[in-house]
């Protein structure tokens, strides 16, 4: 695990990632929800993240797990509408995950957690056209890409962002369930959802933080096939 202060200091630069990638997308977010919603997803999105980059800035001494909370509690304040509540308040319960720090099993676990929260509280299943249908194959590749491939994290998340952007993609044929887009019935249809543009937005940023600190410390080898020190001896006729 890093130490506190490195910990600390990746939070800071993913949020400001975040909240930069955000405000360069807010226009095409609220084009996605004019289309199928109320055309605000940027903007509710934009004002949230400069709020949590503010408030983060002001807080000193703390862990991962308090700062990933507080960025829960900004998110529910700041943001408003349906992703408001979502993001931050998934964000806020999966944050007691990392109270061990930041390592490859406290972030799967911070994964599930946030999963699960968002759709006990949004009751989306995949294929109802929401923010689920990036997050849900992006958590299960990156568990089973950590627990069961035991690869390194960041080969892990990379996947999982390539899952989420599969996941984005397959939410444009669907009819909404769940949501505003849910009153337009059929004619959501062949829209990209909002919601599932924002969390891959957000994925793609996590990522690039993790490719910044984690890159000296991916051990390649680990994962690579035994390769044998010598030729296999050869076999007399
Ligand atoms: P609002 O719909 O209140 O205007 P936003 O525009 O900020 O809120 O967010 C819309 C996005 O929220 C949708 O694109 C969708 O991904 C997500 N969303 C809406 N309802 C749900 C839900 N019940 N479960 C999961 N995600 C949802
Ligand atoms: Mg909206």
């Amino acid at each position: 695990m890093a130490s506190r202060e490195t910990e600390c200091e990746a939070i800071l630069e993913a949020v400001d990632r975040i909240a930069a990638r955000i405000a360069s997308e807010k226009k095409h977010l609220t084009d996605l929800d004019s289309a199928i919603g109320d055309a605000d997803h940027g903007a509710n999105l934009d004002r949230g993240f400069k709020a949590v980059v503010e408030t983060l800035e002001q807080k000193e001494d703390a862990d991962a797990q308090d700062l990933v909370k507080t960025v829960g509690t900004t998110l529910i304040s700041e943001v408003g509408g349906a992703s408001g509540p979502l993001y931050g308040g998934s964000c806020m319960h999966a944050s007691q995950e990392l109270e061990a720090g930041i390592t490859a099993e406290t972030t799967v676990a911070f994964a599930e957690a946030y999963l699960e929260k968002l759709q006990d509280r949004g009751g989306a299943e995949v294929g109802d056209k929401t923010m689920v249908d990036a997050l849900t194959p992006a958590v299960h590749t990156y568990k089973k890409s950590i627990e069961v491939d035991d690869l390194p994290p960041l080969e892990a998340l990379a996947k999982a962002v390539d899952a989420a952007e599969r996941g984005v993609e397959y939410t444009v044929p669907l009819k909404a369930s769940k949501g505003r887009a849910s009153y337009l019935g059929w004619r959501s249809v062949g829209h990209q959802d909002p919601g599932a543009t924002s969390t891959l937005l957000v994925l793609e940023e996590l990522l690039a933080t993790a490719e910044e600190y984690l890159d000296g410390d991916v051990d390649v080898d680990a994962t690579s096939p035994t390769i044998p020190d010598e030729e296999p001896e050869e076999v007399e006729e």
